[in-house]
């Protein structure tokens, strides 16, 4: 089986120096293994995603001197694979609808006799407001929710292989951490497009992908990937999670700070090896 690794932007922003590193860490694995690194562009958020950006995307990461095949997987093209996987899950009894706003789930789950709120990969965990055993037919639209207990009891403990600089080895999550550190996440949002976690699983899978190259700060995200590609029958790649590049004063370059975007330093006059030299490769 050859190698096959991702990068998988969203195009709500210009790439800065962490994305460049993610990109040259997948590229280089999928070399080293005589395998090919896979663009995917995560374009789920309609309100933010422009094609402005997915076309600066491409222009960066061809001047870093990365390639990749043509045609790019786009999620927003993925509808139907994305549906189909939801409805599935939803006749095996694992999701229900769920009404709350934001602030509704801030206020229950920092009510007073549930001490101090939980956060998870998603930020506070759902306290379970809305969860229900649903049947009948899958609404057509509205959030659907996982039910992370139920989910966990057919899933028990999930393993996958870490092969990054967190933990090298096999990572196992135990079901009492799957339904009390992560909890029930949405996998269909409001408007009625895949959620991140769903899509990601049913992309990656689509796509062949044998190594998930990313930042740590996803690490706890992958747990739900497992357990979604356990429901799915889905296979479990290998998961590499990368040191997160900071800036100056030690904070995460996130596209929302106001990093430099890659193109600045382009046009400052940075080469290639003086981005791989500022990621540390
Ligand atoms: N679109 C996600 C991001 O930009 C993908 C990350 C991943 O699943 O590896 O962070
Ligand atoms: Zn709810």
């Amino acid at each position: 089986m050859s190698a096959v690794t991702r990068f998988a932007p969203s195009p709500t922003g210009p790439l800065h120096l962490g994305h460049a590193f993610s990109a040259l860490t997948a590229f280089a694995r999928a070399k080293a293994a005589g395998g090919r690194m896979l663009l995917r562009i995560e374009d789920l958020d309609r309100s933010r995603a422009r094609p402005v950006w997915e076309a600066l995307i491409a222009e960066d990461l061809a001047w870093l001197g990365l390639t990749w095949p043509r045609p790019v997987m786009r999620q927003s093209e993925r509808g139907p694979a994305h549906e189909a996987a939801l409805a599935r899950l939803w006749r095996a009894g694992l999701l229900y609808p769920c009404t709350c706003a934001r602030r509704d789930i801030e206020a229950a789950a920092g009510a007073p006799q549930e001490g101090a709120p939980l956060h998870g990969p998603d930020g506070v965990i759902y306290p379970g407001t809305c969860r229900a055993d649903a049947t009948g037919p899958i609404p057509a639209d509205g959030a659907l929710r996982l039910h992370m207990r139920k989910a966990a009891l057919i899933t028990d403990s999930i393993q996958f292989s870490e092969t990054g600089c967190a933990t090298l080895g096999t990572v196992t999550v135990v079901p009492e951490t799957l339904v009390a550190r992560i909890g029930d996440v949405v996998l269909r949002r409001r408007d009625g497009a895949a959620a991140y976690h769903l899509a990601v699983v049913v992309d990656d899978a689509a796509q062949g992908i044998t190594e998930v190259v990313r930042g740590q700060d996803l690490f706890e995200a992958t747990a739900i990937h497992v357990v979604l590609q356990r429901l799915l029958g889905l296979p479990t790649p290998a998961y590499h999670h990368h040191r997160l590049i900071r800036d100056d004063h030690g904070a995460r370059l996130a596209k929302r700070d106001d990093a430099r975007a890659l193109s600045t330093l382009r046009a400052e006059g940075w080469t290639p090896p003086d981005v791989r030299r500022a990621v540390g490769l």
